[in-house]
């Protein structure tokens, strides 16, 4: 059993059956995990919304370069 890292829910998660690399969601927040090791098992959450911000930001800083006159 392990517990959910962002609300702390137990998580039935046999350290047999997930893989390194496998991405589980917790049933409690829905937040996604990923398993960064096992036995014991050790999950990582997943924070899309901030990678998803920080590629946005790369992409206007490299379009906006150019970009930003003509606008
Ligand atoms: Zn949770």
């Amino acid at each position: 059993m392990v517990r959910c890292p962002e609300c702390a829910a137990e998580i039935d998660v046999d350290e047999d059956e997930v893989e390194e690399g496998e991405i589980l969601s917790c049933p409690e927040c829905e937040v996604e995990l990923e398993v960064v090791q096992t036995h014991p098992v050790h999950l990582n959450v997943i924070s899309e919304e901030e990678e998803e911000e920080e590629q946005d930001q790369e992409k206007k800083e490299v379009l906006g370069e150019e970009k930003e006159e003509i606008e």
